[in-house]
């Protein structure tokens, strides 16, 4: 007999090829099809996990990060064999278990304004799996001048979003719904977005789903933008959305007037470059701000001192130094004068999780001390981190 499909995909795909509505001409519009993912993170992985066993006709994998142990909690295509291996190569091994025979592109380079348009425009659907807001307007434009669906995903804490970018005729782009970038969060400190790994797994699945709707044409094409939150009831939100701005500068009616993608600076426009907040915790400072962690060891085995430790409450309580009390860093803020320590004798130390905010501690509490005081005020360099590294190592890196 003549097959379209290859004997032994009737039997790989038999159980969807079974519903109604996708049937043989379903999976042949898979097997016709290509699927970009742009990051191979928490949202890619589930989302390439599904696209891949799915039967699509070729893959896509964009990432030029690094599988480490601190990914494992949700990315799931990568394990502990991977750990060092760059994402996208990881990913490419566990689809490949999955069906050996896949069409996989594995793209280790980093995606820039300067390549986005070629390494995106051989795929039909792109998959937005990253995490920060340059990329995303980058792909929403690139989107729009490939005239390519985009369904973007996004999570963090215990909440997700989902939406299809620049849809058929109509659908709206990234900029339409978000002309200007967000504000940086977590300006001036330490602290990292925590997200729980199921969070990501949901939206994951969701952008493969939609995908899959798009390419066997079992989506309504109406836009909208979906809304989780693990802890609501319902967890689920749907919010309509308009057609696309006619005013907008990357899809209204004067087409592009944002210029040349290639000629951008997504980076810029978004705020600049995000600090690296750890290195920038361990500089070093004069002696009567900062102290190390091993000379701040050998002072309190030598004498009382008072310890603070800024971070938030939950992170305290996740691990902390002995006789260290817990002040978070905006109550001092606000309220610095509270926390000069009466008596000249008694000098207080700073600490949080990277150097970041015990800076920003120190330094309010120092803003309010009388003149000629006798009190000194530090915090510790480079935090909890370098006293890991530098005195205990059995202290617990998060
Ligand atoms: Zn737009």
């Amino acid at each position: 007999m003549n097959n379209p499909l290859p004997l032994e995909d009737y039997r790989r795909y038999g159980r969807q090829m079974i519903l109604d509505g996708f049937g043989l001409p379903g999976q042949l519009k898979l097997r016709s099809a290509s699927v970009v993912v742009v990051g191979a993170g928490g949202l890619g992985c589930p989302a390439l996990q599904y696209l891949g066993s799915s039967g699509i006709g070729k893959i896509g994998i964009i990432d030029h990060d690094k599988v480490e142990l601190s990914n494992l909690q949700r990315q799931i295509l990568h394990n502990e064999e991977t750990l060092g291996l760059s994402k996208a190569e990881s990913a490419t091994i566990a689809l490949r278990r999955i069906n050996s025979s896949l069409a996989i592109d594995t793209i280790t380079e980093a995606l820039t304004p300067q390549n986005a348009l070629s390494l995106l425009s051989p795929y039909d659907v792109i998959l937005d799996c990253t995490d920060n807001a340059p990329t995303r307007y980058l792909l929403s434009d690139t989107a729009v001048a490939l005239g390519k669906p985009l369904v973007s995903g996004a999570a963090q804490k215990f909440e997700g979003q989902l939406c299809i970018y620049n849809f058929g005729e109509t659908g709206p782009c990234y900029r339409c719904l978000f002309p200007k970038p967000p504000a940086p969060e977590n300006v001036g400190t330490c602290e990292e977005t925590g997200i729980l790994g199921a969070v990501t797994g949901i939206i994951g699945n969701l952008q493969a789903l939609e995908t899959i709707k798009i390419i066997t044409g079992l989506h309504d094409g109406k836009p909208s933008l979906l809304i989780f939150s693990a802890l609501g009831s319902p967890p689920f939100r749907s919010i309509k959305l308009r057609s696309r701005k006619t005013t907008c500068p990357a899809c209204g009616d004067e087409k592009q007037r944002i210029g040349e993608i290639k000629d951008i600076d997504y980076v810029q426009f978004c705020g600049g470059q995000t600090p690296d907040w750890q290195k920038r915790g361990l500089v070093e400072g004069s002696t009567d701000q900062r102290i190390s962690a091993t000379v701040f060891k050998a002072l309190i085995d030598r004498e009382q001192v008072n310890v603070i430790d800024v971070r938030p409450k939950t992170e305290f309580g996740i691990c902390h130094l002995p006789n260290s009390t817990h002040i978070p860093l905006n109550d001092i803020v606000a309220n610095p004068s509270a926390y000069v320590p009466s008596s000249p004798g008694t000098h207080t130390y700073f600490v949080c999780r990277l150097g970041n905010d015990s800076q920003i501690a120190a330094d309010a509490v120092k803003s309010v001390l009388p003149d000629k005081s006798e009190i000194i005020v530090k915090d510790v360099i480079g935090g909890l981190r370098a006293w890991a590294k530098d005195v205990d190592p059995t202290f617990p890196v998060y």
